[in-house]
């Protein structure tokens, strides 16, 4: 008899589990709330009819470079990556911008006296991505595969970005730095805030910073078009309240993995799980939140400096102190005078997201949990300072507060786009130390709430299925 499955929430990691559950035989229902699939990977036409905005993500170097989605026939179903030339650019106040450029010799060039500092510091890592992310991308290893390279890359990532800044000379290189660390949404200042750093740079120099041709969507659509060669669909508007009423309809399941984070899988599979068990995930800590903004342009960016021009992604907060101080600021609980924003310009490497000479843009900067202050104003002044005019490009807007995120997918829990906090602690164990397990043995957790955590690569999610299939003999 085919044994069966549920998976509740279409997000990267409910696919991605779905995907791996179908690979080993199993029938897969997958439940979402959403009227469309993809969770925070969907495209949107959120201001004007004919522009295509990312709703969540938006650019993908996890996704490119994660194990799982590689092994699978994504191109079959429609993804196509496009590469902007560089992979990000950071604009300073003098009207220049340091870049991070796909090519690790390139960017090493481009920086100068730094360019050693920064080789020596992402080659081993760059050049042996394929190694280290299956290591990376996991739960912490008892045992690596890779133990020096484990060892080396551990002793970068557990430092804060400020310590391992103290390597760059330069002003210029330094504020590059706590741009790509301030993805962690820790204080610049906390052990670990590095390794984020290094998990954005690497993959840009071993497999770039894409962005799928159409969008977030292509790639859900084709996670989707690839679980249906298998038989299974995912059926949208379709929000799980309950398991126990789940059960009582279908009671022939035999697993149930969750995309969730943990307080909504108390409030559905409560009844199911022990009084313990749901105190640990009681104590689960959520991260800051995101103020996010969609724009309609009726031109390119007119950045100060025009090689911004080069890359799908920006960030836009000046130099090292100044983001430092700002992410200090959001993890004190305050909102910042001058919040760091991270931009993406999509439709300037992909035609397909406005209409013909238009544009979108996607732009979002950190708050904290469940932040009411419209911070519209801030955000925006962020980018004329290195765009001035920008707000005379706007054609359209849409402005999301993190209660609207939130409103919009039940994962992001105060505008909490990692699926909860990213400390030490919640590395280690993330929700608890039984990570994808629940109490429940027919009941697995497999939402960003696991290792490894936040982004789209789909690693919750399989190695979530792995867990549920090797515990119940399936594997
Ligand atoms: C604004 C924003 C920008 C981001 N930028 C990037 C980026 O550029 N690159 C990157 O890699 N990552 C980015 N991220 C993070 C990334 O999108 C998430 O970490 C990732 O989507 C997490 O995947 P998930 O499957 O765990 O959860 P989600 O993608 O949140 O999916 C969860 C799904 O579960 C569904 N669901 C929830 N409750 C129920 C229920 N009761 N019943 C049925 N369905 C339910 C939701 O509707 C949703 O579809 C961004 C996120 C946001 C919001």
């Amino acid at each position: 008899m085919t044994r069966k499955a549920y998976v509740i929430g279409a997000g990267p990691n409910g696919l991605a589990a779905a995907i791996v559950l179908a690979q080993a035989g199993l029938q897969v229902d997958v439940m979402e709330a959403e009227s469309t699939p993809g969770g925070a990977a969907r495209t949107l036409e959120l201001t004007l009819p004919g522009f295509r905005h990312d709703f969540g993500s938006a650019v993908y170097p996890l996704g490119a470079g994660s194990p799982f989605f590689s092994s699978l026939p994504l191109i079959d179903h429609g993804l196509e990556w496009i590469h902007s030339p560089a992979a990000l650019a950071h604009p300073l106040d003098d009207g220049t911008a340091v870049m991070l450029e796909r090519d690790l010799l390139e960017t090493r060039n481009s920086l100068g006296i730094d360019g050693p500092a920064w080789d020596k510091l992402l080659r081993p890592y760059a050049e042996r991505w394929t190694e280290l992310a299956p290591e990376v991308l996991r739960p912490l290893p008892f045992i690596p595969r890779h133990p020096w390279l484990m060892a080396r890359f551990g002793m970068v990532a557990l430092q804060s970005a400020r310590a391992v800044a103290r390597r760059f000379r330069k002003e210029r290189t330094r504020a590059l730095f706590a741009g790509l660390a301030a993805h962690s949404f820790l204080s610049l200042d906390e052990p670990l805030s590095a390794a984020f750093a290094i998990m954005m740079a690497a993959p840009a120099h071993a497999v770039g910073w894409p962005i799928p041709r159409g969008g977030a969507q292509s790639l859900t659509n084709a996670l989707c078009g690839y679980l249906s060669t298998f038989g299974s669909n995912v059926q949208t508007s379709s929000r799980v309240e309950s398991l126990a009423a789940l059960a009582n309809v279908f009671p022939e399941y035999d697993l149930t993995l969750c995309d969730l984070t943990p307080r909504q899988l108390v409030e559905i599979a409560g009844g199911r799980l022990s009084e313990r068990y749901k105190q640990r995930l009681g104590r689960y800590r959520y991260g800051a939140g995101v103020f996010k903004v969609d724009y309609a342009l009726n031109a390119p960016i007119p950045w100060k400096a025009p090689e911004c021009l080069r890359a799908a992604t920006v960030h836009l907060g000046g130099g090292f102190e100044e983001i430092a101080a700002s992410e200090k600021t959001i993890r004190m609980g305050q909102n910042a005078e001058r919040p760091f924003v991270l931009l993406a310009q999509p439709s300037v490497f992909d035609n397909s997201r406005a209409p013909a000479g238009k544009h979108t843009v996607w732009a979002y900067c950190h708050v904290p949990n469940g932040s009411k202050e419209n911070v519209l104003e801030k955000l925006e002044d962020q980018i004329e300072r290195f765009a001035p005019a920008f707000r005379e490009c706007i054609l359209a807007r849409r402005v999301f507060s993190p209660a609207d995120l939130e409103g919009m997918d039940a994962n992001l829990v105060g505008g909490d786009i990692g699926g909860g906090a990213m400390d030490i602690r919640q590395f280690l164990f993330r929700p608890t130390s039984q990570h994808y397990a629940t109490s429940a043995r027919d009941i697995y957790i497999c939402s960003a709430s696991t290792p490894p955590g936040g982004g789209v690569h789909g690693m919750c999610g399989y190695h979530a299925a792995k867990m549920a299939l090797s515990r119940w003999g399936g594997g």
